[in-house]
Parts: structure tokens; sequence; C-alpha cells
């Protein structure tokens, strides 16, 4: 039964503490564009958005999730609205970027998650191109293509996603993904019964199915995604995937990964 993750962006809080989990578990660097060193004070703030509460602006190689700022003022700055979503890649059911890669470098695991296997990726880019969400970056310092990999380590282990557990609100849910359709079947009826008629559900139908699906609040193009999202296919020149090699080589990198961070992990549960 595949995983996923419902994000119920009704409840969002705009807070973050999704993407501060997901840097702080993926051990991924300060995001470049935003720093710049500085000899007497080491790093210094740089390129923040300056124009909205959302700093960090967009995924990159090093932000593999991004809360979504919509902040939407009138000219007198009076009724104004704020919507939030808590954005990463979509573990497509028909994944564009699986699709495309020549060296067969992305694969799906047993779990439904669409993985980068960083030792086979060689920063050809046809991924990066083909998402159609955006979310898949390459990254200068690795060389290799960089996203959510839907805490491949802790979902092989038992645990649910680090964004999961440290959204404070329940906005985002990680579980069977039929069990969290009818999670989000119940939510959007009690939410329509409300009178929340723009209401709806992103992902059942886009890329043949998203295993991470979202409720919103308004019409997808509110939120940046796609109304309809156009899948790439595989090219007819590419070899088939060896798909039962690469869920070995992912299962057992997982292992090893997370046995490394054990001790972080225990740590984590005692706070
Ligand atoms: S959202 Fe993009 S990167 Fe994620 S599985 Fe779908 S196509 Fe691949
Ligand atoms: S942790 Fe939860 S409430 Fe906070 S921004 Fe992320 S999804 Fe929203």
């Amino acid at each position: 039964m595949a995983k996923g993750m419902f994000v119920d962006t009704s409840i969002c809080t705009g807070c973050k503490a999704c993407q501060v989990a997901c840097k702080e578990w993926n051990e991924l660097d300060p995001e470049p564009a935003h720093f710049k060193s500085d000899p007497a004070t080491k790093l210094l703030a740089d390129h923040f958005t300056g124009d909205s509460y959302d700093n960090t602006g967009k995924i990159s190689a090093t932000d593999w999730r991004h809360v979504r700022f919509i902040e939407q003022f009138n000219r007198n700055r009076i009724g104004s609205r704020w919507l939030f979503s808590s954005d990463s890649c979509k573990h497509c059911t028909d994944a564009a970027c699986l699709n495309v890669c020549p060296y067969s470098a992305i694969i799906r695991t047993e779990m439904g998650n669409v993985v980068v296997l960083q030792d086979k990726c060689q920063g050809a880019r046809d991924c990066t191109h083909a998402c159609p969400y955006g979310v898949v970056r390459y990254s200068d310092k690795s060389g290799t293509s960089q996203k959510c990999t839907l805490c491949n380590d802790r979902i092989h282990n038992g645990l649910g996603t680090a964004c999961a557990k440290a959204c404070p609100t329940g906005s985002i849910r990680f579980g069977e993904v039929a069990e969290l359709r009818t999670r989000a079947d119940s939510r959007l009826a009690r939410l329509k019964a409300s009178g929340e008629a723009r209401a709806n559900i992103y992902g059942y139908k886009e890329a043949k199915g998203l295993n991470v699906f979202y409720l919103l609040m308004d019409k997808p193009s509110v939120y940046g995604l796609p109304e309809n999202p156009v899948v790439q296919q595989r090219p007819k020149s590419l070899p088939p995937l060896p798909a039962n090699l690469g869920i070995l080589v992912i299962g057992v990198t997982a292992l090893v990964k997370f046995r490394e961070r054990g001790a972080k992990e225990r740590s984590e549960e005692k706070r």
C-alpha cells in the first residue's frame, strides 16, 4: 500500500516548523543565495525576499520543503486574506522526473515514494525540466538533482515524515494514501457544509494521482499549482528501469542511513 501525505491547508498557520524539520532531518545546507560570507561575522543574511513574511521564497536544492505564503491585500490593506500551503515533492503516481531520467537514477520504492539515487545521478537535469511542479532542483555542490524523499530512511524504519511529526496543527498527515483520502474527503465535506464553496482537493486525478495531495481553500492556480499538469513520459530510446534492483538499493541505503542517525532520533523523541 502506498504511503503519502495529506496537506490540509485550511489549518496551516504558516509557522514553517515543517520546513525547519525537513532541513534538520535531512541535514540540508543553509540556502546559498540567502547568505554571504564575512570574515568577521562568518555569515550575513542576504537576498531574503524582503517583501513578504515568507523569507525563503521557493523550493531549492537545499530547501526541499517550502511553506508558500499567499498574502492578498486590497489597495487600502483592509479585508486581507492569508493562505498558506506547505509544498514539496508530490511523489506522483506517474512521475515525470522518473520517466525521463536517462540513467534510471530516479526510482519508486515499494512504499510508493520517488527517490533520486544520489550515487547514480549524473546531473543531467532532465528531471528538473520535466517535473510539472518544479520541485526537483540541481545542486552545484553535489552535482546531482535533489528533492524530498518522503523521508525515505524514516518511513522504511516505521516512522512518519519529519515534517508531519513537527507540524503543530496536524496540517500535514503521513500514512496510507487510501486512509488519508478518507480523511480528506471528510474534511472537505465539513468545510463545504460550513460555506467554504471554493475548497477542493488537489491530487486525486493530477499525474494519475499524487501520493502527497492537498486540500486547498481556493483554485490550484492561487497556490501556484498547475490546473492540468503535463506529465512527460519515458523516451522510447531509454532502456526499461531495473525496478527490483533499484528497490533493493534504496532499501539498504535507507537502513544504513537510519542506523547512523538512530541517536539523533532518540534525542528528538526525548524532546
Ligand atoms: S512532483 Fe516532480 S519531482 Fe516529485 S515525483 Fe512528481 S515529477 Fe517527480
Ligand atoms: S508545520 Fe504545519 S502549520 Fe506550520 S507551516 Fe508547516 S504545515 Fe503549516
